[in-house]
Protein backbone atom coordinates (compact mmCIF):
# COMPACT_ATOMS: atom_id res chain seq x y z
CA UNK A 1 0.00 0.00 0.00
CA UNK A 2 1.25 3.46 -0.45
CA UNK A 3 1.21 5.91 2.22
CA UNK A 4 -1.26 8.96 1.98
CA UNK A 5 1.92 10.94 2.86
CA UNK A 6 3.06 9.44 -0.85
CA UNK A 7 -0.25 10.41 -2.88
CA UNK A 8 -0.20 13.88 -1.37
CA UNK A 9 3.26 14.24 -2.41
CA UNK A 10 2.94 13.29 -6.13
CA UNK A 11 3.60 16.31 -8.55
CA UNK A 12 1.48 15.04 -11.14
CA UNK A 13 -2.01 13.67 -11.68
CA UNK A 14 -1.10 11.68 -15.12
CA UNK A 15 1.84 9.92 -14.03
CA UNK A 16 1.38 7.20 -16.85
CA UNK A 17 4.46 6.85 -18.87
CA UNK A 18 4.66 7.09 -23.29
CA UNK A 19 3.78 3.40 -24.60
CA UNK A 20 7.47 3.46 -25.85
CA UNK A 21 9.30 3.35 -22.74
CA UNK A 22 7.09 1.40 -21.02
CA UNK A 23 9.48 -1.76 -21.55
CA UNK A 24 12.51 0.20 -21.04
CA UNK A 25 11.02 0.99 -17.21
CA UNK A 26 9.98 -2.55 -16.45
CA UNK A 27 13.09 -3.87 -17.09
CA UNK A 28 14.37 -1.35 -14.36
CA UNK A 29 15.78 -3.47 -11.36
CA UNK A 30 18.07 -0.67 -9.92
CA UNK A 31 17.98 2.81 -9.03
CA UNK A 32 20.91 4.80 -8.78
CA UNK A 33 20.37 8.16 -7.36
CA UNK A 34 22.60 11.42 -7.72
CA UNK A 35 22.08 13.25 -4.16
CA UNK A 36 22.49 17.03 -4.08
CA UNK A 37 19.56 18.32 -6.16
CA UNK A 38 18.07 15.24 -6.53
CA UNK A 39 16.92 13.76 -3.51
CA UNK A 40 18.09 17.05 -1.40
CA UNK A 41 19.55 20.37 -2.19
CA UNK A 42 22.24 21.88 0.02
CA UNK A 43 21.24 21.22 3.77
CA UNK A 44 17.40 20.83 2.47
CA UNK A 45 15.89 17.64 2.61
CA UNK A 46 13.28 17.43 -0.71
CA UNK A 47 9.76 16.56 0.80
CA UNK A 48 9.13 13.82 -1.28
CA UNK A 49 12.13 11.91 -0.81
CA UNK A 50 11.60 9.71 1.59
CA UNK A 51 8.58 8.18 0.52
CA UNK A 52 9.93 7.65 -2.83
CA UNK A 53 12.37 5.28 -1.30
CA UNK A 54 9.80 3.41 0.56
CA UNK A 55 8.18 3.36 -2.85
CA UNK A 56 11.01 2.01 -4.60
CA UNK A 57 11.93 -0.67 -1.78
CA UNK A 58 8.00 -1.69 -1.89
CA UNK A 59 8.92 -2.59 -5.51
CA UNK A 60 11.66 -4.57 -4.93
CA UNK A 61 14.11 -2.13 -6.66
CA UNK A 62 17.13 -1.62 -5.02
CA UNK A 63 18.88 1.68 -4.98
CA UNK A 64 22.45 3.51 -4.59
CA UNK A 65 23.22 6.97 -3.92
CA UNK A 66 26.09 8.36 -5.84
CA UNK A 67 27.95 11.21 -5.73
CA UNK A 68 30.53 13.45 -7.15
CA UNK A 69 30.71 15.36 -4.24
CA UNK A 70 33.97 14.11 -2.49
CA UNK A 71 34.30 16.62 0.22
CA UNK A 72 32.81 14.08 3.15
CA UNK A 73 33.78 11.05 3.57
CA UNK A 74 31.69 7.77 2.87
CA UNK A 75 31.58 7.64 7.17
CA UNK A 76 30.26 11.09 7.33
CA UNK A 77 27.61 11.01 4.83
CA UNK A 78 25.87 7.66 6.11
CA UNK A 79 25.58 9.83 8.93
CA UNK A 80 24.12 12.94 7.35
CA UNK A 81 21.82 11.00 5.47
CA UNK A 82 20.87 9.05 8.57
CA UNK A 83 20.68 12.32 10.38
CA UNK A 84 17.85 13.85 7.56
CA UNK A 85 16.18 10.71 8.42
CA UNK A 86 17.76 8.49 5.51
CA UNK A 87 18.55 4.96 6.08
CA UNK A 88 21.56 3.76 4.34
CA UNK A 89 24.18 1.34 4.72
CA UNK A 90 28.19 1.55 3.42
CA UNK A 91 27.56 -0.75 0.35
CA UNK A 92 24.04 1.96 -0.97
CA UNK A 93 26.60 4.35 -0.63
CA UNK A 94 29.39 5.22 -3.61
CA UNK A 95 31.42 8.83 -3.57
CA UNK A 96 33.70 9.94 -6.36
CA UNK A 97 36.89 10.21 -3.65
CA UNK A 98 35.63 6.26 -3.48
CA UNK A 99 36.37 5.78 -6.83
CA UNK A 100 39.31 7.49 -7.27
CA UNK A 101 40.50 4.91 -4.37
CA UNK A 102 39.49 1.86 -6.57
CA UNK A 103 40.93 3.59 -9.49
CA UNK A 104 44.15 4.12 -8.29
CA UNK A 105 44.02 0.75 -6.52
CA UNK A 106 43.53 -1.74 -9.50
CA UNK A 107 44.87 0.42 -12.34
CA UNK A 108 47.93 2.28 -10.53
CA UNK A 109 49.01 0.32 -8.44
CA UNK A 110 52.42 1.68 -7.80
CA UNK A 111 51.12 4.98 -6.84
CA UNK A 112 50.83 4.95 -2.97
CA UNK A 113 51.77 8.82 -1.95
CA UNK A 114 49.74 11.65 -3.10
CA UNK A 115 49.53 15.37 -2.61
CA UNK A 116 45.94 15.64 -2.12
CA UNK A 117 43.78 18.93 -2.41
CA UNK A 118 40.76 18.24 -0.76
CA UNK A 119 38.77 18.10 2.38
CA UNK A 120 40.21 16.36 5.54
CA UNK A 121 37.72 13.51 5.75
CA UNK A 122 38.32 12.66 2.45
CA UNK A 123 42.33 12.78 2.87
CA UNK A 124 41.49 10.77 6.19
CA UNK A 125 40.05 7.95 3.84
CA UNK A 126 42.80 7.91 1.34
CA UNK A 127 45.11 7.10 4.42
CA UNK A 128 42.24 4.51 5.83
CA UNK A 129 42.53 2.94 2.26
CA UNK A 130 46.71 2.38 2.84
CA UNK A 131 48.02 5.95 0.68
CA UNK A 132 50.50 8.22 2.26
CA UNK A 133 49.09 12.30 2.27
CA UNK A 134 52.54 14.08 1.31
CA UNK A 135 52.81 17.42 2.82
CA UNK A 136 53.29 21.15 1.08
CA UNK A 137 56.64 20.54 0.86
CA UNK A 138 58.91 20.94 -2.49
CA UNK A 139 61.21 18.04 -0.57
CA UNK A 140 58.38 15.77 -0.07
CA UNK A 141 58.14 14.34 -3.49
CA UNK A 142 54.54 12.57 -4.29
CA UNK A 143 53.61 9.59 -7.08
CA UNK A 144 50.84 11.71 -7.89
CA UNK A 145 48.34 14.64 -7.73
CA UNK A 146 44.70 14.61 -6.43
CA UNK A 147 42.47 17.37 -6.97
CA UNK A 148 38.78 17.34 -5.25
CA UNK A 149 36.20 20.06 -4.16
CA UNK A 150 38.62 21.15 -1.39
CA UNK A 151 36.49 23.04 0.89
CA UNK A 152 39.48 23.83 3.05
CA UNK A 153 41.63 25.18 0.07
CA UNK A 154 44.38 27.35 1.14
CA UNK A 155 46.31 28.78 -1.68
CA UNK A 156 49.64 27.55 -0.68
CA UNK A 157 48.75 24.38 -1.49
CA UNK A 158 46.90 25.24 -4.14
CA UNK A 159 50.38 26.39 -6.08
CA UNK A 160 51.79 22.99 -4.66
CA UNK A 161 49.52 21.11 -6.69
CA UNK A 162 50.23 23.38 -9.69
CA UNK A 163 54.08 22.29 -9.12
CA UNK A 164 53.79 18.62 -9.29
CA UNK A 165 51.60 19.09 -12.11
CA UNK A 166 53.97 21.50 -13.84
CA UNK A 167 56.37 18.94 -12.50
CA UNK A 168 54.65 16.24 -15.20
CA UNK A 169 53.17 13.77 -12.15
CA UNK A 170 50.42 11.89 -12.67
CA UNK A 171 47.54 14.35 -12.45
CA UNK A 172 43.76 13.27 -11.49
CA UNK A 173 40.63 14.69 -10.54
CA UNK A 174 37.71 13.24 -8.14
CA UNK A 175 34.99 15.33 -10.50
CA UNK A 176 34.24 17.44 -13.12
CA UNK A 177 31.59 19.87 -11.32
CA UNK A 178 31.97 23.57 -11.69
CA UNK A 179 30.25 24.34 -8.79
CA UNK A 180 28.26 22.74 -5.80
CA UNK A 181 24.55 23.48 -5.86
CA UNK A 182 23.71 24.91 -2.34
CA UNK A 183 20.47 26.85 -1.09
CA UNK A 184 22.57 29.82 0.69
CA UNK A 185 23.51 33.07 -0.69
CA UNK A 186 27.03 32.00 -2.29
CA UNK A 187 28.90 30.31 -5.34
CA UNK A 188 31.04 26.93 -3.98
CA UNK A 189 33.38 26.58 -6.16
CA UNK A 190 33.95 23.09 -6.81
CA UNK A 191 36.72 20.67 -8.27
CA UNK A 192 36.15 21.28 -12.11
CA UNK A 193 37.16 24.89 -11.33
CA UNK A 194 40.37 24.48 -9.25
CA UNK A 195 40.82 22.24 -11.96
CA UNK A 196 40.47 25.18 -14.55
CA UNK A 197 42.70 27.62 -12.46
CA UNK A 198 45.83 24.65 -12.55
CA UNK A 199 44.95 24.49 -15.97
CA UNK A 200 45.06 28.44 -16.60
CA UNK A 201 48.31 28.08 -14.44
CA UNK A 202 50.10 25.24 -16.14
CA UNK A 203 48.78 24.36 -19.35
CA UNK A 204 47.76 20.82 -17.93
CA UNK A 205 44.28 19.37 -17.73
CA UNK A 206 43.69 15.81 -15.56
CA UNK A 207 45.37 12.88 -17.31
CA UNK A 208 41.70 11.31 -15.60
CA UNK A 209 38.19 12.76 -13.81
CA UNK A 210 37.09 10.20 -12.41
CA UNK A 211 33.66 10.97 -11.19
CA UNK A 212 30.10 11.51 -13.46
CA UNK A 213 30.18 11.08 -16.58
CA UNK A 214 32.85 8.58 -16.58
CA UNK A 215 31.22 5.27 -16.51
CA UNK A 216 33.47 4.02 -13.83
CA UNK A 217 30.68 5.46 -11.42
CA UNK A 218 27.67 3.59 -12.86
CA UNK A 219 29.88 0.48 -13.83
CA UNK A 220 31.21 -0.26 -10.08
CA UNK A 221 27.25 -0.80 -8.95
CA UNK A 222 26.45 -2.62 -12.11
CA UNK A 223 29.18 -4.98 -11.22
CA UNK A 224 28.70 -5.17 -7.90
CA UNK A 225 24.55 -6.21 -8.47
CA UNK A 226 25.75 -8.58 -11.86
CA UNK A 227 23.16 -5.69 -13.55
CA UNK A 228 22.74 -5.52 -17.52
CA UNK A 229 23.20 -1.53 -18.97
CA UNK A 230 19.03 -1.86 -19.45
CA UNK A 231 18.35 -2.72 -15.74
CA UNK A 232 19.91 0.04 -14.25
CA UNK A 233 18.15 3.78 -13.88
CA UNK A 234 20.65 6.74 -13.45
CA UNK A 235 18.40 9.37 -11.73
CA UNK A 236 19.94 13.14 -11.28
CA UNK A 237 19.90 16.81 -12.06
CA UNK A 238 22.57 17.46 -14.53
CA UNK A 239 22.91 16.62 -17.81
CA UNK A 240 26.72 16.84 -18.11
CA UNK A 241 27.33 14.70 -15.08
CA UNK A 242 24.24 12.44 -14.63
CA UNK A 243 22.69 12.20 -17.93
CA UNK A 244 26.45 12.24 -19.74
CA UNK A 245 27.18 9.36 -17.49
CA UNK A 246 23.88 7.51 -18.26
CA UNK A 247 24.42 7.56 -22.05
CA UNK A 248 27.64 6.78 -21.47
CA UNK A 249 26.86 3.19 -20.10
CA UNK A 250 23.83 2.72 -21.83
CA UNK A 251 21.74 2.97 -18.51
CA UNK A 252 17.99 4.77 -18.80
CA UNK A 253 18.71 8.14 -18.09
CA UNK A 254 15.99 10.40 -15.87
CA UNK A 255 16.57 13.79 -15.19
CA UNK A 256 15.10 15.72 -12.22
CA UNK A 257 13.91 19.14 -12.60
CA UNK A 258 15.25 20.06 -9.04
CA UNK A 259 18.24 20.65 -9.12
CA UNK A 260 20.31 22.64 -11.99
CA UNK A 261 18.96 21.69 -15.17
CA UNK A 262 15.62 23.34 -16.08
CA UNK A 263 13.42 21.56 -19.85
CA UNK A 264 15.03 24.64 -21.53
CA UNK A 265 18.73 23.10 -20.96
CA UNK A 266 17.72 19.95 -22.36
CA UNK A 267 16.33 21.59 -25.39
CA UNK A 268 19.47 23.17 -25.95
CA UNK A 269 21.49 20.20 -25.36
CA UNK A 270 23.21 17.81 -27.23
CA UNK A 271 23.22 15.10 -23.58
CA UNK A 272 19.23 14.20 -23.89
CA UNK A 273 17.73 12.21 -20.72
CA UNK A 274 15.27 8.92 -21.89
CA UNK A 275 12.94 10.58 -19.56
CA UNK A 276 12.63 14.30 -17.89
CA UNK A 277 10.59 14.61 -14.74
CA UNK A 278 9.54 16.79 -12.13
CA UNK A 279 11.30 15.61 -9.45
CA UNK A 280 12.03 11.70 -8.11
CA UNK A 281 8.44 11.16 -6.89
CA UNK A 282 7.00 11.25 -10.51
CA UNK A 283 9.22 8.86 -11.81
CA UNK A 284 8.31 6.35 -8.71
CA UNK A 285 5.14 6.84 -10.04
CA UNK A 286 5.58 6.41 -13.59
CA UNK A 287 7.04 2.92 -12.37
CA UNK A 288 4.15 2.25 -9.75
CA UNK A 289 1.63 3.22 -12.81
CA UNK A 290 3.23 0.27 -15.02
CA UNK A 291 0.31 -1.50 -16.73
CA UNK A 292 1.98 -4.59 -14.84
CA UNK A 293 3.60 -4.48 -11.57
CA UNK A 294 5.76 -7.19 -11.85
CA UNK A 295 8.22 -6.06 -9.12
CA UNK A 296 6.30 -7.16 -6.11
CA UNK A 297 6.99 -10.45 -4.74
CA UNK A 298 4.27 -13.09 -5.80
MG1 LIG B 1 23.27 16.63 -8.39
Amino acid sequence: MKSNNYEQLRTMPNTSPPAALCASLKAIRHVALDMDGTIYKGGTLFPFTIAALRALKAMNIRYSFLTNNPSKSAREYLQRLHDIGIPASADELYTSAQATIDYLQVHRPAVKRLFILGAPGMIAEFEDAGFVSTADDAADRPDAVVVAFDTSLVYPRLCRAAWWVAEQLPYIATNPDRVCPTDKPTVLVDCGSICAAIEHATGRKPDLVVGKPNPRMLEGIMKKYALRPGEIAMVGDRLYTDIAMAINTRALGVLVLTGEAQREDVEKSALKPDIVVNDLAEFCAMLEALPINHYKPV
